[in-house]
């Protein structure tokens, strides 16, 4: 699973992350705009007004890129899809959806909607462009109009290209699904074309290098290995949540659970006791039936060695529900996802108030090489 990167602001109510990969392309882009572009747009510009052209630019572009992300999104919770993310890559950022599109029909919408927004905000730049065109010589505001037309045309043309998961991939893909029923074969073709044209870029970058073209080349370099992740990637989850959609959590989940009965235990106790002893990763911990919290592996590395004489179970353990149970109705890939997001290896399942199993990523995966060992899907 990709990194997330770090938290920027919501919109829609969606969390907006910023890769860290992306200050490099940021800096890159800035860097290309201000040595390579727009001190050939016009004669006039001084180093200083080139310099806040490209960062202005690079922002602006940034933010068209997080518009064809929200466009997505937009149509996705329309569609009754759940936004968990939304990233900022290199060209473009990535959505985090919760579960698939449910009919062919649907993911052709989400995926249609990133493109036209591009092609649309092309559209706006280029109108600006020519209002500011009537002045005789080629303003800030043109020059930074002119750019930010051709890129989104780029971003729009670049995401259609067939291969998953770009855009036009996922075009692709909902074709393929329409026409066979199957969601992984089509997910298969379009993210093997998606791999072709990665190679594709790659090779293309290596020629420019040779050809001592070293920017252009490093770029293709750069976004072919990119997609060539994520192309993988985004086979293997949507395998991975077709095939454990179907699965509840109570039909995986074990029991009985081991329990820790007293939370005035020290953590030197639960150590030696529990954790050395059963080898999970973490436990519940209960007084008289009632959940109270769940120690985990991580909780007790942050406490100092020498304090786990003095230092009690209940003072460490976490002590909010909702970031440690689930229902046993819910599904595997909800757990899945649920432990992902907040790294935890289980989750104590938990029905009307009693604890009935506990579910770990481990199960899950146990079920799903099962799953796909024996073809049912
Ligand atoms: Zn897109």
């Amino acid at each position: 699973m990709a990194t997330t990167g770090f938290k920027l602001f919501r919109v829609l109510g969606i969390p907006i992350h910023v890769h860290y990969t992306w200050f490099i392309v940021f800096s890159l882009v800035v860097y290309t705009l201000a040595v390579n572009y727009f001190p050939f747009m016009g004669p006039y510009y001084s180093p200083p007004v080139i310099w806040v052209m490209s960062v202005i630019a690079a922002i602006i572009l940034f933010s068209s890129i997080l518009l064809h992300e929200l466009a997505h999104s937009y149509v996705a919770q329309r569609e009754g899809i759940q936004i968990n993310r939304i990233t900022l890559f290199v060209f473009g950022g990535i959505a985090s959806m919760v579960g698939e599109t449910k009919s062919p029909k649907g993911e052709l919408k989400i995926a249609a909607a990133g493109p036209a927004l591009s092609f649309l905000l092309a559209g706006v730049f280029w109108i600006i462009a020519i209002i500011f065109r009537r002045g005789m010589a080629t303003s800030p505001v043109l020059a930074i109009s002119y750019f930010l037309a051709s890129t989104n045309t780029l971003i729009a043309i670049f995401n259609l290209i067939p291969g998953f998961p770009l855009d036009g991939g996922r075009i692709l893909r909902a074709i393929i699904w329409k026409r066979t029923g199957n969601l992984n074969k089509a997910t298969l073709v379009s993210s093997r074309i998606g791999k072709a044209f990665a190679m594709f870029l790659i090779v293309m970058g290596l020629w420019n290098l040779t050809q001592g073209q070293f920017i252009s080349g490093l770029w293709s370099i750069f976004i072919g290995m990119f997609l060539q992740q994520v192309a993988g990637e985004g086979y293997k989850q949507t395998v991975l949540h077709n095939t454990l959609a179907s699965v509840r959590v109570g039909d995986i989940m074990v029991s009985p659970v081991i329990l820790i009965h007293d939370e005035n235990m020290t953590i030197e106790m639960a150590v030696n006791d529990y954790f050395f002893r059963y080898r999970y990763n973490s436990f519940p911990v209960v007084s008289d039936s009632i959940l109270l919290g769940t120690i985990s592996l991580h909780d007790i590395k942050n406490v100092d060695k020498e304090k786990w004489p003095h230092i009690t179970v209940k003072e460490i353990m976490s002590t909010n529900p909702s970031e440690f149970t689930i229902s046993p109705e819910r599904s595997a890939v909800e757990a899945l996802d649920k432990m992902v997001e907040d790294n935890r290896g289980r989750l104590v399942v938990v029905e009307r108030g009693n604890i009935i199993g506990i579910v770990s990523q481990r199960d899950i995966m146990q079920v799903l090489k099962l799953k796909t060992d024996l073809g049912k899907n």
